[in-house]
């Protein structure tokens, strides 16, 4: 998987995300995916992320960067919110990750709304990771209520 690849595949699972967060509120879209790490470097971060990414490698990769900063908002708002999606994790703990975040942006854009409902319930879900599988679950009980963040048709 190549940088390109990669950033489409973050692309895919933070919209995904924001699908299934923001429908009752207003529309949120990914604005923008970028290194974490560039906006400290002073010249452009070279990356090999075929080499690295897919393995563990990159616990002694020290000079790889530790997520990808994933913007996003909604399309008529002047504010706009950051969230990293971690690369030194497995994928369904950096989905999570990346869930949690855009999911306290947007209760706080909404002033407080339980986003994404539970059924039935007042709280909002939870992102987890059960059994390898990132889940929106009921914080109470994941047998009440359990979803996975990311269709396994994808
Ligand atoms: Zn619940």
């Amino acid at each position: 998987m190549d940088q390109n690849q990669l950033f489409d595949r973050i692309h895919f699972i933070a919209q995904t995300i924001l699908d299934r967060l923001s429908d009752e509120v207003f529309e949120w879209r990914v604005l923008n995916i970028e290194n974490d790490s560039q906006l400290d470097q002073p010249e452009p971060l070279i990356l090999d992320l075929r080499s690295t990414y897919g393995n563990n490698s990159f616990f002694s990769s020290g000079d790889l960067p530790p997520g990808v900063k994933v913007e996003v908002g909604a399309t008529r708002a002047k504010n706009t919110y950051f969230a990293t999606y971690p690369l030194v994790v497995s994928e369904p703990d950096a989905i999570v990750t990346l869930a949690s975040q855009i999911q306290d942006h947007l209760i706080e854009e909404s002033w407080g709304s339980p986003l994404p409902a539970c059924p039935g319930h007042t709280h909002p879900l939870s992102a987890d990771n059960i059994n390898e599988v990132a889940v929106w679950r009921c914080p109470a009980s994941s047998e009440y209520y359990t979803t996975p963040i990311i269709s396994s048709n994808h």
